[in-house]
C-alpha cells in the first residue's frame, strides 16, 4: 500500500497532543452547536499565505475558500460548476457571516502568470489561463505600462485584482443587498510574504496601507515595550 506522507502523520500527532488537547472543549462545542465563523476569507492556494496562520485563528473562526490568486468571479447562475460561488453562497446565506475578506499576497504565481502574455498553458485544458481571464483587462493595461518595473506591475495587479473581486462580490444579489443593509462588510487585504506585513484596503478609496496600530507591525519593526 502506498505510504501516507510521514511528515503529515507526525504533524497530526503533534496536533492531537498539542492544539486539539488544549482546545478539546472548543472542538466539542463546535461539533455539537455547529460552526459560527465571524469571517469568510477568500485566499490564494499559495502554501505561504494560509489565513488561519496569518490571522492566528482557531477552529470555528474563519470560513475559508482558497483558489488560484484569491479571486471571486462575477455572479453567473449558468448551471456550471462554480466552487468559489458555492462557498460564498453557503457562507452568506446559510452561515450569515458578517465579514468577507479578499486576501491577496505578494509574489502570487497566478498574478504573475496573468502578466506574462508568452506563458504557455500548463496543460491542454489551460484552466489557469481561463481562470486568470477574470483579471485580463486589468492585466493588459498594467502589462503595457513601461514606467513600472516588473515587481511594481505584479504588486499593482495583486491589489487591483482584490478590488476587482470585491466588485464581483457585489454582483451577487444577496451580497449586495446585505451590504446595503449593513449586515455584510466587504474587506480587502494584502499580505507581504517576505516581510510579514499585512496591508489593509481602505473601503472608501480602495488604497492599501499598513494598519496604524503598532501592535500589528511585524516583530522586528516593533519597538521594545516601555
Ligand atoms: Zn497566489
Amino acid at each position: 500500500m502506498q505510504q501516507f506522507p510521514e511528515h503529515l502523520l507526525s504533524g497530526y500527532r503533534n496536533f492531537m497532543s498539542g492544539r486539539y488537547n488544549d482546545e478539546r472543549d472548543r472542538y466539542r462545542t463546535l461539533a455539537e452547536a455547529g460552526q459560527n465563523p465571524h469571517t469568510l476569507v477568500v485566499a490564494c492556494c499559495d502554501s505561504r499565505a494560509a489565513p488561519e496562520t496569518i490571522f492566528d485563528c482557531g477552529p470555528g473562526e474563519l470560513f475559508v475558500v482558497r483558489n488560484v490568486a484569491n479571486m471571486v468571479p462575477p455572479y453567473e447562475p449558468d448551471g456550471q460548476y462554480h466552487a468559489t460561488s458555492a462557498a460564498i453562497e453557503f457562507a452568506v446565506q446559510a452561515l450569515k457571516i458578517p465579514n468577507i475578506v479578499i486576501m491577496g499576497h505578494g509574489r502570487c504565481g497566478g498574478i504573475k502568470a496573468a502578466l506574462d502574455p508568452d506563458m504557455e498553458p500548463l496543460s491542454p485544458g489551460d484552466f489557469i489561463g481561463k481562470w486568470m481571464g477574470l483579471v485580463r483587462p486589468a492585466a493588459d493595461q498594467i502589462q503595457s505600462n513601461d514606467l513600472m518595473t516588473a515587481s511594481e506591475r505584479q504588486t499593482a495587479l495583486e491589489r487591483v485584482s482584490i478590488r476587482n473581486s470585491i466588485s464581483n462580490l457585489r454582483t451577487f444579489p444577496y451580497v449586495r443587498a446585505l451590504e446595503e443593509q449593513g449586515k455584510v462588510l466587504l474587506h480587502g487585504a494584502w499580505f507581504d510574504i517576505s516581510t510579514g506585513e499585512l496591508w489593509i484596503m481602505d473601503a472608501k478609496t480602495g488604497d492599501f496601507g499598513r494598519p496604524s496600530d503598532r501592535s500589528a507591525a511585524p516583530l522586528e519593526d516593533s519597538e521594545p515595550a516601555a
